[in-house]
């Protein structure tokens, strides 16, 4: 007998039939024994529509509300799911963020897990066979006791939350492709599903754009050392044998685990960036500091930092990139500290694209980026930034080549072929 959360995403729980299917998944595990705790998120769609009418209601509204209205889609399908569970014969209760509790910061919007207390679950699965239905995406801000909600793509850190919190032996995350590929099978055809991914790895793979998994869900995994296996609700449910050691699917694992480690293992994007060029600085000492001390002030990320000289020699050019949601109001920041800067001009753009190569096999790997930047020369591509760390490398380009670029570097490092 194993201890299992079982995490169905938007498209796996799209409408009533899809729930029926996800039931039977839930169904083939309690049927072998095992004690089930299951996350859902809200259908398909959905959340972009709460989070629409939030905007058409009012463009500035208090976050406190929002999460108020965005966290009833996962309401539903929990509630529907324990209804099918029950049709079916399967002792299940569906649980609300705030009834767990799932207790959060308050920092509404984008709350961090801050406590689960698994030991009602865990009573219920020892005294009554019940399985847990529990909401995705939300929880209950202690002090005041209103309700959060964890960032887009939530459901899965509520999902590694609670399997740390019960202590299950696995994690399974059911997703609408079969696993971790090396890049975006939607985007990449020859994209190659990985049997294991460290948790390093995958944690750059999310920060960097795969939607896969939650960047904060990997973070959570890798320090209470929860197994995570990414794998398809669209798989049969009576094919699988509950009981067989590994159906397809990715394993989110320590890298001691990887025998075969690759130099490259994956490639991820983002069009999510805006690129700002402040030009013609006076360089002298402390203007770095004028431009990105107002940003992190007003809370803007800044990401990849480039600086040279201007084309009249004399003074600096200094670009970075901000996330596009931030764009307007990094604009602004740098226009306000204008005087104090002393540029000449501010140019941006949105249409752009980060690409990011991520390895372990970096550490020790020499010329790994190199390579990179001639194939996209060959390409007639222009790399606009670069930056690099421990184990991955980054370059801003013209959104429209995202594609190329993407393909291009995924033959590169033979991952069509892995
Ligand atoms: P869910 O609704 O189940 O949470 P998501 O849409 O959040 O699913 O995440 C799954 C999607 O992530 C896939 O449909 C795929 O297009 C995308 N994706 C991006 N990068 C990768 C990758 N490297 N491997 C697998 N899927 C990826
Ligand atoms: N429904 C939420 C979203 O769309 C949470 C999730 O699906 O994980 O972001
Ligand atoms: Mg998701």
């Amino acid at each position: 007998m194993a201890r299992l959360v079982m995490k169905f995403g938007g498209t796996s729980v799209a409408d009533i039939e899809r729930i029926r299917n996800v039931a039977r998944h839930v169904k083939r595990e309690v049927d072998a024994g095992h004690e089930v705790a299951v996350v859902v998120s809200a259908m398909s769609g959905k959340t972009n529509e709460l989070v629409g009418w939030c905007r058409d209601a009012a463009a500035l509204h208090d976050a406190r509300e929002y999460d108020v209205v965005v966290a009833s889609g996962e309401q539903v399908t929990a509630g529907l799911l324990a209804i099918v569970l029950e049709g079916m014969g399967i002792n299940a209760r569906s649980w609300q963020g705030w009834q767990l509790p799932i207790v959060t910061s308050n920092a509404h919007g984008s709350a961090r897990i801050l406590d689960i207390n698994g030991d009602e679950l865990i009573k219920r699965f020892r005294e009554r066979k019940e399985v847990a239905v529990v909401a995705g995406f939300q929880g209950i801000h202690k002090e005041t006791g209103r309700v959060t909600t964890l960032g887009r793509g939530g459901s899965d850190t509520s999902a590694v939350a609670i399997a740390a919190a019960i202590k299950a032996d696995r994690c399974d995350i059911y997703t609408d492709v079969d696993g971790v590929y090396t890049t975006d099978p939607r985007v990449v055809p020859k994209a190659k599903r990985m049997e294991k991914i460290a948790f390093e790895e995958m944690l750059e793979l999310a920060s960097l754009g795969a939607k896969v998994m939650q960047v904060r869900s990997v973070e959570l995994g890798m320090v209470h050392n929860v197994r995570i296996f990414v794998r398809s609700s669209f798989e049969k449910p009576e094919d699988i044998d509950p009981h067989a050691n590994q159906p397809p699917g990715t394993l989110i694992c320590d890298e001691e685990e990887i025998l075969e480690q690759q130099v490259v293992t994956g490639i991820a994007f983002s069009k999510d960036e805006a690129q700002i060029s402040v030009r013609h600085v006076p360089d002298k000492p402390g203007i770095a500091a004028a431009i990105f001390g107002p940003l992190a002030e007003t809370n803007i990320n800044v990401d990849m930092i480039v600086q040279n000289v201007s084309a009249d020699g004399a003074t600096t050019d200094l670009t970075f990139t901000v996330p596009a949601a931030d764009h307007e109001r990094a604009r602004a920041t740098i226009e306000k500290a204008k005087k104090a800067i002393g540029f000449t001009t501010l140019d941006s753009a949105t249409d752009v694209a980060k690409i990011s190569v991520i390895g372990i096999g970096m550490r020790s790997h020499a010329g790994v980026a190199a390579r990179a930047f001639k194939a996209l020369a060959e390409r007639g591509i222009n790399i606009r930034a670069i930056t690099t760390s421990e184990i991955k490398f980054s370059v801003l380009i013209d959104a429209a080549f995202t594609e190329l670029a993407v393909r291009t570097l995924h033959t590169l490092y033979d991952l069509d072929k892995t």
